[in-house]
């Protein structure tokens, strides 16, 4: 058998010796060098010391600005401007469009209305008699769990634990509020510690454990989204005057709706979890730009998008995500150009967390919005023609205009 090709230098310090000795080892070198590892990556690289392993450079992905986009929440008060890191065109005109007419309509109520992140180690016994048996004594000791979680972080708080038995097997939920972190590595250092505990001092012993029996849905669409949270679950609603949804948008609030029932029977048909246009869209670009973990997005792109007429001929759009995984500290938001995008939207740092989820919501309904209006107009594929394309033949770009 031919032996695999030369393995990736490894080295914990990210100096500018390991990473030469990487590149060496890669071949096409010469051209690709140059245009992961600038000035000014080599420059700042110690900042992604435990960012990444085996760093051999940045690559860039360009930043739009959509906005402004006018929040009236719980905690996001004002006009934003929502960076979004893309290399997809159309993204942010689609957008920025959505956003000003929400802007123009007086702003998106929005709402924070639970939160909490949950980790769920699983637990294998001989019979279901020695589960019963545990799960009683767990749930016996949840102040124990909690005084042993809390000890590994200061902002991370055990708020429920929730059981489900399989068989013999014990998935045990612990759910926590995570200050303004998103919380993944705090909840994960919780709950080791909550299962050396367990393991240390359980009445039924276990077979064997796992930190993660993969039921907390992290990283994944699960079809727990609607029946609890994962991260932050919002709420944000938009009520739009006729006339300024058919001069922003070409469409009447008629259009509108009958294009979502359609639209939300489609999802139904492809047996998507809720409905919603593309909020995979908005998100990835925040996240990527803002420091979140944009694998996230595979849970949090998951809600449920209304539009209606209402009796007074307005149209009435609301957006409900219940797992936004995002936070203003820690993770990669302190990354320079990370947090340089925090702090255009005024959002960096502690005290963050619970606006940002709800500019991620208002955020998700202006493009749903703008994707919608572009849908009834018929100027969805003449939008992305003429934006990633560049071919200006087939008439004035109206899609995804700032109008
Ligand atoms: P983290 O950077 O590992 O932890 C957050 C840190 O910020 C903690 O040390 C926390 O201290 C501190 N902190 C300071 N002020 C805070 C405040 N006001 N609110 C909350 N924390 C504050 O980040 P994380 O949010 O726990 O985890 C996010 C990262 O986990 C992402 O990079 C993501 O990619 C990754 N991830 C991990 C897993 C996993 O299973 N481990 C899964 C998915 C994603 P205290 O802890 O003392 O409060």
């Amino acid at each position: 058998m031919q032996q695999p090709a030369r393995r990736v230098p490894r080295d914990p310090h990210l100096t500018a010796e390991a990473v030469d000795r990487r590149w060496q080892a890669l071949p096409g070198q010469a051209e690709s060098r140059a245009p992961l590892l600038d000035t000014r990556t080599l420059e700042e690289m110690a900042c992604y010391q435990h960012s990444v392993e085996n760093f051999i450079g940045c690559v860039r992905i360009p930043v739009g600005v959509a906005g402004p986009l006018r929040v009236n929440g719980l905690f996001a008060q004002g006009d934003y401007y929502v960076p979004l890191a893309t290399t997809e065109a159309a993204l942010v005109a689609s957008y920025s469009r959505g956003a000003q007419l929400i802007s123009e309509a007086g702003g998106c109520a929005a709402m924070l209305v639970n939160q909490g992140l949950s980790r769920a180690p699983g637990f294998a016994f001989r019979t279901l008699e020695e589960a019963g048996a545990f799960v009683v004594w767990a749930l016996s000791h949840l102040e124990d769990f909690r005084r042993e979680a809390e000890a590994t972080t200061r902002h991370g708080h055990l708020i429920d634990l929730r059981v489900t038995v399989e068989g013999n097997h014990v998935y045990l939920n612990f759910e926590f509020t995570t200050g303004d972190a998103s919380g993944q590595n705090m909840v994960t250092i919780a709950t080791e510690a909550i299962c050396k505990y367990i393991l240390a001092h359980s009445a039924v012993r276990p077979c064997y454990s796992f930190v993660e029996a993969n039921l907390s849905g992290d990283k994944k669409a699960s079809a727990q989204s609607f029946l609890s949270v994962r991260g932050k679950k919002v709420t944000a609603e938009a009520i739009l005057p006729a006339d300024l949804v058919e001069r922003r948008l070409r469409a009447t609030p008629q259009q509108m709706s009958d294009y979502w029932r359609m639209s939300a029977i489609g999802g139904v048909l492809s047996g998507t979890l809720g409905v919603h246009g593309h909020y995979a869209n908005g998100l990835a670009a925040l996240y990527i730009a803002c420091g979140q973990d944009a694998a996230c997005v595979a849970e949090s792109a998951v809600g449920i998008t209304r539009v209606e007429v209402t009796d007074r001929g307005e149209l009435y759009a609301a957006v409900t995500l219940p797992n936004l995984t995002v936070g203003t500290v820690g993770g990669g938001t302190g990354l320079p150009s990370q947090r340089a995008c925090l702090q255009i939207l005024g959002l960096d740092g502690p005290g963050k967390a619970a606006a940002l989820a709800e500019v991620c919501a208002g955020l998700c309904l202006a493009g749903e919005l703008s994707i919608i209006g572009a849908l009834c107009a018929g100027e969805f594929a003449q939008a992305h023609r003429r934006l990633a394309r560049g071919d200006g033949r087939h008439g004035a770009m109206k899609g995804t205009t700032d109008a």
